[in-house]
């Protein structure tokens, strides 16, 4: 199946390059042709044509931190500081979840996700099997794991997460990815750590951590340990490992050296660190230090929404504002971020997250047709400080159209939003 499409303004994401009035082809799910449609090499007709309208047409977003089944508590609790919202709404909430109800909430955000030209999604939560099933019917990529806490039932929970990176690692054509997880080092022991490190180790598996989120937790795990999160993680081999760090808030220079040293990615969630006031990562240091930084919306529940192109907006203007600077966090740069930035973070950097040769074809079509777009200038600030989620008018992974416009092909929106009513009602 090969699919051409054309009359596009293309940002690639690997460079700086763009293509007035580019076109892609695609061939069995991956990208065998990008650049002017006059070049086009010639050959067979393609089986299908798209026809870009003159609009943008950008690799998809990759989303490289949420808890997707989350959406079940969207908008519950919110205006709380982060304890009591956790204790008082959030675990009580989560300890009523019943098998099937992270399905439906995996429909509802999928379709959210593929709605705001998410293609991939990184996701830490349980019932994982519920997920990797609403993953594999709605064509959409993720990279899955299962939270992981010290307390009674580690070495069930391990045991867990290693029979889903055995079971779904690799599968659904490659779509899904298993890593392991340390939840953080609040909610872990050096012991419990340990234990996870050797796993990952054996299973050549990444890990998904939080990190340096709040000043509470850096104080908290100073008076632990005498050093810092980053220090401690590193102190026990975690960095070792390929890892995607959460939040990384309260970092300090020598907390960012550690990370650009180590290679680990670092994944920005502006709109939850601002709702939650948990402070503002050093986004622009981190960058300058050689770290790469991603962007992640967070759970549904801290956010409250899976609106990737709000948070490359919001990580623009927060990078600026923190900085001091305008030229902080360049509009480009945060898009690079949304994108390539979240492949990298996520081990999928030769897989996707920008428009080159070779790699699948996880595309996205902003449509430039509202006044907003009016007169058309830089296309990466235009995306960023203009553009509305509903100028993604087509979504597509492996060269699957997922979403056009504006309808999810793949799932039943109305139905699982139904359903989501129906679950929450004994949630809360
Ligand atoms: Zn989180």
């Amino acid at each position: 199946m090969t699919t051409l499409i054309e009359n596009a303004h293309i940002l690639t994401m690997d460079n700086r390059r763009e293509i007035p009035n580019g076109c892609v082809l695609v061939d069995d799910g991956k990208i065998a042709y990008v650049g002017r449609r006059t070049e086009l090499p010639q050959r067979a007709a393609p089986d299908a044509v798209l026809d870009g309208k003159g609009g943008i047409l950008l690799p998809g977003f990759v989303n490289a931190h949420t808890h997707l089944a989350m959406t079940l508590l969207r908008g519950y609790g919110s205006d709380l500081n982060l304890q009591d919202w956790l204790t008082k709404k959030i675990f009580p909430a989560e300890d009523r979840l019943q098998t099937g109800d992270c399905a439906t909430a995996a429909r509802v955000g999928i379709a959210e996700c593929l709605l705001g030209g998410t293609t991939t999604f990184s996701d830490m939560y349980m019932f994982m099997d519920e997920t990797a099933r609403v993953v594999r019917e709605s064509g959409i990529r993720a990279v899955l794991c299962r939270g992981m806490t010290a307390g009674d039932g580690f070495e069930e929970r391990l045991a867990d997460a290693t029979r889903l990176y055995r079971d779904y690692h690799g599968h659904a054509d490659g779509r899904i990815s298993v890593m392991l997880c340390i939840h953080a080092e609040y909610t872990n022991t050096e012991h419990t750590v340990r234990r996870i490190v050797d796993e990952a180790g054996r299973l050549s598996a990444g890990i998904h951590v939080h990190l340096a989120e709040t000043r509470a937790e850096v104080d908290g795990c100073r008076q632990r340990y005498g050093v810092t999160p980053a220090q401690w993680m590193d102190n026990l081999g975690v960095f070792a490992r390929p890892v995607t760090a959460a939040h990384t808030v309260w970092l300090s220079d020598g907390d960012i050296q550690i990370l650009a040293e180590k290679g680990v990615h670092a994944v920005h969630n502006p709109a939850s660190n601002m709702k939650l006031a948990s402070g503002v990562a050093p986004v622009q240091r981190m960058l300058d230090a050689g770290v790469n930084v991603a962007l992640g919306t967070d759970g549904a529940s801290s956010n409250n929404t899976l609106n990737m192109l709000r948070e490359t907006q919001l990580a623009a203007l927060l990078g600026k504002l923190s900085a001091m600077d305008p030229t902080a966090v360049d509009a480009y740069t945060a898009l690079q971020m949304a994108t390539l930035g979240g492949a990298r973070a996520l081990g999928l950097g030769d897989v996707c997250g920008s428009i080159e040769v070779g790699k699948d074809a996880d595309l996205i079509l902003l449509d430039t047709s509202k006044p907003w777009w009016a007169p058309r200038h830089e296309a990466a600030a235009q995306i960023v400080y203009a553009a509305s989620t509903e100028d993604i008018t087509m979504t597509m992974v492996r060269g699957r159209i997922l979403m056009q416009n504006r309808q999810v092909k793949t799932i039943d929106v109305p139905a699982a939003m139904e359903q989501m009513q129906t679950v929450t009602q004994h949630l809360y």
